[in-house]
């Protein structure tokens, strides 16, 4: 999968894709991320790639120009010469999109390019969102100053669930935000079968040794050894957390009859 980040900052970059599971995906072939400096498709002495808005206000607007060529010159034409089933997606990165989540960076997981413009001051003259963005895309609920770090976000989240990029595959698909329609896998007891399977809830929380820190013991029934103990110990957990912190997701969660029976409880202070 690839890529292509129009910025006017490509050195930001240059560390947050150089560590980790991102490093890796690229050296190994998984991944190709590519940051192209706006400037260069400027052509005045200044490469000027803003200028004051129409109708007066605050601020200056990134010009249309230099972000067309930059576009044309990653062989994207406008939407309307685009296929839209296609495997490429031209994404605005804007406080205005719709809120970037699990289910999107799965989709974008199944295509072979996106493109993604990161705006800067008051944002990306429209006629750019009009002629050839697929989608705007916000991270969140707050106005960054630019939308590079929305981009680092979005390429984060999706290139760990492009197939091979993990270790172990299947921490992508049982972590938070896990397939909200996974089917409950459920066993006799009503409890996921999966130790992380999340089905659209919040994960549970994790304890390593050493085993008593900080004056807390971690919980014992983890150290047990029962399994079935253990699943049905971290379903609540996830119960637990999901309706404390998010409890929207309960609303869309997959939830057994034994869910139900122990947020009822939970509800009433158990
Ligand atoms: N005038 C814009 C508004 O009120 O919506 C804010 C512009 S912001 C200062 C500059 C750029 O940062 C935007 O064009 C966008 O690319 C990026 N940006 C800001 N907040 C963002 C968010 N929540 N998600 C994604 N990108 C964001």
């Amino acid at each position: 999968m690839r890529f292509d980040i129009v910025t006017i900052f490509p050195g930001f970059f240059d560390s947050v894709f150089a560590q980790g599971i991102v490093r890796r995906a690229q050296a190994g072939n998984l991944v190709e991320i590519h940051a192209h400096d706006l400037r260069s498709f400027a052509h005045d002495r200044h490469r000027t790639v803003d200028d004051r808005p129409f109708g007066g206000g605050e601020g200056m607007v990134l010009k249309p120009e230099p972000l067309a060529e930059a576009l044309q010159s990653l062989a994207i034409p406008p939407r309307h010469h685009r296929d839209p089933g296609g495997a490429t997606r031209v994404v605005l990165l804007s406080a205005q999109g719709r809120v970037f989540n699990q289910a999107m960076a799965r989709q974008f997981a199944q295509l072979q390019r996106v493109v993604l413009l990161c705006g800067r001051y008051e944002g990306v003259d429209e006629r750019i969102n009009d002629l050839y963005c697929d989608m705007e895309l916000s991270i969140g609920d707050y106005v960054l100053s630019g939308g590079e770090p929305a981009a680092a976000v979005v390429v984060d989240a999706t290139m760990r669930l492009i197939p091979g990029v993990l270790g172990n595959q299947a921490s992508g698909e049982f972590e938070s935000f896990g397939v909200a329609d996974a089917e409950i896998d459920a066993d006799i007891d009503g409890v996921p079968r999966s130790q992380h399977g999340s089905g659209g809830l919040l994960d549970y929380p994790h304890y390593t040794r050493p085993a008593d820190f900080g004056g807390l013991h971690a919980p014992d029934v983890l150290l047990n050894g029962d399994h079935a103990q253990i699943r049905r110990w971290r379903r609540e957990q996830q119960l637990r957390k999901t309706l404390r912190n998010r409890p929207d997701l309960l609303e869309q969660a997959p939830l057994s009859a034994a869910d139900r029976q122990m947020l009822e409880t939970l509800r009433n202070g158990g």
